[in-house]
């Protein structure tokens, strides 16, 4: 319903090849399994379980660190566990929330998506960027926000390089952190100031939607800033904001960027002229995302199947307690079609595997891409 209100900025819109035959088979098996199996798409009750544990284990940090801890020994592993408990509010509940697959019910999907706002930055401008842009164009230099951090790196082999990239492998990891806090406070206000997520135009919240916002950054405000500030000094205040959210963030940031920027990922870009893309959407998803960790139950569980990232491209309505289940069919269809199906065995390997590629953008000069796609580009 959102895409069709994207446009990027002056230019056409972009449009994958409309070969469905690898989707639909796809999606056959995926349906079969639901029903032989009988279990629910949404509205699982695992999640249900999860989310009572994450938001308690969140507001129990959180008032132990802002109204008990006297201490540094006592507020440090505080600060550690409640940036872990946003990124996992993140990861697990304000993600299905988005997406819609949480739950069946418009109304939990809503509430879920708001823990968003619950850890400081807006759902409204989230799903814009998250569920619209980056899904639909993952990966797609130029349009895919998520690939576009300006001049601080180079993180796609279109992007203009800089002297400076030559060591992004090694300052990048704090700016991870840092790029959330600046999200908070600046770049939420800038998109609905300006109505656009990067070159993309996002329509301005209105009414309850405009409320939500607002409501949203009050609440940041009052849980991060004046709330504390009654019990501790502005420093300290400020000090722990930072730590905290830069931990989320850095923690945040590498689980996104280790399913999209790593050596095994595409980055294809559309012709010129016509905006065509070379695939299909569902072999485009797969082509520019990869797996990891698919074996560990811990981290399928703390990661809220970020790891299963081929799965949610391909599959962003199913809650994401099964992706598990079905990506054993997701592979097999990749190989009966012929289609790579990209996965490191292990969170270790997808981080080596992204600080090479991140070595590698800024050290390699940068290619004629776009008229190389321009001239062999489908026609
Ligand atoms: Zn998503």
């Amino acid at each position: 319903m959102f895409v069709n209100d994207i446009r990027r900025g002056g230019q056409s819109r972009l449009t994958f090849t409309r070969d469905s035959t690898f989707h639909k088979e796809l999606r056959r098996r995926v349906d079969d399994y639901f029903r032989s199996s009988n279990r629910s798409q949404r509205d699982c009750p695992a999640m249900y379980l999860k989310t009572a544990i994450i938001l308690t284990f969140f507001g129990g940090f959180y008032s132990l660190l802002v109204f008990v801890a006297a201490s540094w020994w006592q507020a440090l592993p505080l600060t550690v566990l409640l940036g872990l408990s946003m990124a996992a509010i993140g990861f697990n509940i304000e993600h299905d929330g988005s997406h819609h697959s949480y739950s069946n019910h418009a109304w939990i999907n809503r509430l879920a998506a708001m823990t968003m706002d619950l850890i400081g930055a807006s759902s409204y401008v989230w799903h814009w960027k998250h569920v619209v842009v980056h899904h639909t164009y993952v990966n797609i230099t130029g349009h895919d926000a998520d690939i576009d951090i300006s001049f601080f790196g180079r993180l796609t082999p279109h992007q203009k390089k800089f002297g400076v990239h030559r060591w992004q492998h090694f300052y990048l990891w704090p700016l991870y952190g840092l790029n959330v806090i600046k999200w908070h406070l600046y770049d939420d206000f800038r998109d609905v100031i300006l109505g656009r997520i990067g070159p993309m135009r996002m329509p301005r919240p209105k009414r309850w939607e405009l409320v939500g916002f607002i409501g949203g950054k009050v609440l940041l405000m009052t849980l991060a800033f004046g709330l504390p500030l009654l019990f501790h000094p502005l420093w300290k205040v400020l000090l722990f904001y930072v730590l905290i959210v830069g931990l989320a963030g850095v923690v945040v940031s590498v689980v996104f960027q280790l399913a999209h920027c790593v050596e095994e990922a595409e980055f294809p870009l559309p012709r010129q002229n016509s905006g065509a893309m070379e695939n299909a959407w569902a072999i485009h998803q797969v082509e520019t995302t990869v797996d990891f960790a698919r074996r560990s139950r811990v981290q399928s569980w703390l990661l809220g199947g970020l790891n299963f990232q081929i799965e949610h491209h391909l599959f962003p309505r199913v809650c994401h307690v099964n992706y598990p289940a079905i990506s054993k069919l997701v592979e097999q269809t990749c190989r009966d079609f012929g289609l790579r199906y990209g996965e490191h065995p292990s969170f270790r390997a997808g981080l080596s595997s992204h600080f090479r590629w991140l070595r590698r953008m800024g050290n390699e000069p940068a290619a004629q891409q776009l008229l190389v796609a321009s001239e062999h580009g489908p026609s």
